[in-house]
């Protein structure tokens, strides 16, 4: 049977990954949402970081949002860590600490859907649901020549079918953890090892010159493009730094002040600035967006500045939880003045 031989497979070829070791909830939880958008080899670390500081759920729900997003820093989708210290207060606060042990309880909770529920549900326990991520999805496809947009709800309904008929009643988690790292390591999206694999003879796939080509999607995901243009006003060594509340990107992260280009020159004179510098612009890209940054910075003699946010030093600045960009910023500001020195 192909699960058997993929099980097999994935016995003798497995990774060893800490969150593999435990049926703990809390950890597979945290594992599973770090992993979320995000490779192995970036999210250890982060798994190890929020394991060893935050040892039980009631850690990190009396953690404060920032703390948490300042250990957050560098993975991206910020939502993820928002949602991570939500749902954390409320299985400390409102379920005394016990996850929902069932896929229909675990789906309810913020920041989890259908994939993340199964695969706590069956890692945590031992519930027959098959966890369904763009590995399994590319696997399936491929095994039964799945010749379809994958991004329609019958085509990922086949796929349920399919995989519920292959999954195991007696250890579903094995399954699923074999599913995902057969696609993860062997059924790649670009170089699949097929001379290798175990169920090369089954796959329907193989002898189709074209095999590449599947899993494919009906829409390209639109980029939006958008610029933004940093004030970074520098005072004695200290920088004007704000909190954006906004739910477009970034929301409770900290960043620099923002203007329109045609307002920078008169807002630059009021307040008197000196040293003026714009960036060449840097190019950062997000799941569905291309960003454009360009950095102005000045210094002021004056503190009092018409604009919300406050002065940070650079030690009170590394505390806070920032973008990539502004963390990038900050770097390159420190390696340019070490540099000079
Ligand atoms: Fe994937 Fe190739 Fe194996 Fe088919 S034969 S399942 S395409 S690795």
């Amino acid at each position: 049977m192909i699960q058997n031989k993929i099980i097999s497979w994935y016995l003798k070829n497995k990774r060893t990954l800490p969150w593999r070791n435990t049926q703990n909830p809390y950890f597979i939880w945290l594992s599973e949402i770090i992993l979320q958008q995000t490779r192995v080899a970036q999210g250890l670390p982060y798994y190890e970081k929020f394991t060893e500081k935050y040892p039980t759920v009631f850690d990190l729900a009396n953690a404060g949002e920032e703390e948490v997003l300042r250990l957050w820093q560098g993975l991206g989708y910020y939502s993820r860590g928002r949602n991570l210290h939500a749902t954390a207060r409320y299985i400390a606060y409102e379920c005394a600490g016990r996850f929902p042990d069932s896929f229909s309880g675990l789906v309810r909770l913020k920041g989890i859907g259908n994939y993340t529920a199964a695969a706590i549900a069956s890692f945590a326990f031992r519930e027959k649901v098959p966890a369904i991520d763009g590995n399994v999805v590319r696997v399936i496809t491929r095994l039964y020549n799945i010749d379809k947009p994958v991004d329609t709800p019958a085509t990922l309904q086949e796929i349920g079918q399919i995989s519920l008929g292959l999954i195991s009643t007696v250890e579903p988690d094995l399954y699923n953890q074999a599913m995902m790292e057969f696609g993860a390591i062997l059924c790649t999206p670009k170089n699949p090892k097929c001379d290798i694999c175990p169920v090369q003879t089954e796959c329907l796939s193989f002898p189709q010159k074209d095999l590449l080509r599947i899993p494919y999607k009906s829409k390209k995901t639109r980029v939006l493009e958008r610029t933004l243009h940093y004030l970074v006003f520098k005072h004695r060594g200290s920088f004007f730094m704000k909190q954006r509340t906004g739910s477009d990107i970034w929301q409770n992260l900290f960043d620099f002040p923002e203007a329109e280009p045609g307002e920078i020159p008169g807002l630059l004179q009021s307040l008197n600035a000196g040293s003026v510098h714009t960036s060449p612009p840097i190019t950062h890209i997000l799941s569905h967006r291309k960003l454009t940054i360009f950095f102005t910075r000045c210094t002021l003699q004056d503190k009092s500045i018409p604009l919300q946010g406050a002065w940070f030093t650079p030690e009170e600045a590394e505390k806070l939880p920032k973008p990539k960009v502004i963390v990038d910023f900050f770097s390159q500001m420190a390696r340019t003045y070490t540099d000079k020195k």
